[in-house]
């Protein structure tokens, strides 16, 4: 099993850290978390295709985690994906999907009719919302599903992948709690969410201290990242979604080795880790 961090920014746009996505593989099976900004151009950089994933799994509806959803369905249609999509996501993701789905229905209808492409199976999805912790299969990957604390937003998820007795967990968006705690014990590998103190400050006319306290109070920051990992006893820690998407890297390594107790990967775009935290 492998990740591939598709996209480690955050809604801010930065150049080098595209929206959230990751991507889960192994030889027969390809997940999609996320579908952050540029996750379409990201997948094709680091050797996939829309049109070969096997089922997209949603952590939240915040905007910079889905925001490329329609981009993916209607491009892995130019490469002729022939099936439909199996898509997991917390309550509000039917309604939501079906409705955006909805809003482009017109612009399709005249595509399909005038471009006259083999299949449009690739425009059907197939969506469960999930609820509390639970877990399913994905042909030889386990998946589990957890809640995570991203209050105000009342549904949120993390998700633990889990193939030949190794795990790796994807925290989503979450402040510190009990759940990810829980979920995350003794992972391979865990991919931590992480707002970086002292990075973003208010300033006058574009971010009031309110501001600051509101984002940092529904994340997880950098003093507190280590000792989760730590708690959890992570074999591996790997940061992304960073808060902000441009910061100093070994001030915020430095700072979160001392609690971990090692150092954390730092994720970038389109790094690929094996189950025992290398890079390749
Ligand atoms: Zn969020
Ligand atoms: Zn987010």
């Amino acid at each position: 099993m492998f990740l591939t961090l598709l996209g480690t920014g955050c809604p801010s746009v930065n150049k080098d850290r595209f929206g959230p996505s990751n991507l889960i593989y192994t030889r027969k099976t390809k997940i999609l978390i996320d579908c952050g900004s540029g996750v379409t151009q990201r997948l094709l950089q680091a050797g996939f295709k829309g049109a070969d994933i096997d089922y997209l799994l949603l952590t939240h509806l915040h905007s910079d985690h889905v925001v490329d959803f329609y981009q993916l369905i209607i491009s892995s249609w130019h490469q002729y994906r022939k099936k439909k999509w199996n898509i997991i996501g917390p309550k509000g993701t039917k309604n939501f999907l079906f409705s955006l789905m909805d809003s482009w229905k017109k612009e399709r209808n005249a595509r399909i009719k005038f471009e006259k492409r083999k299949s449009t199976e690739g425009f059907k999805l197939n969506i469960k919302e999930i609820n509390d912790n639970n877990y399913f299969m994905i042909n030889d990957i386990k998946v589990e599903y957890f809640k995570v604390d991203h209050k105000p937003v009342v549904y949120a998820y993390g998700y633990n992948f889990i193939n030949k007795n190794k795990k790796i967990t994807i925290s989503g968006d979450t402040k510190p709690c009990k759940n990810l705690n829980k979920f995350a014990l003794n992972s391979d590998i865990l991919v931590h969410e992480v707002f970086i103190e002292d990075e973003i400050i208010p300033e006058r006319g574009i971010r009031s201290s309110q501001t600051v306290h509101n984002v940092k109070s529904y994340h997880t920051t950098s003093r507190q990242v280590g000792k989760i990992a730590k708690k959890v006893m992570a074999k591996n820690l790997v940061l992304s979604h960073f808060v902000p998407p441009v910061f100093n890297k070994n001030k915020l390594r430095k700072l979160v080795k001392k609690d971990y107790g090692k150092s954390p990967i730092l994720g970038e775009d389109l790094m690929t880790l094996d189950i025992n935290g290398n890079i390749v």
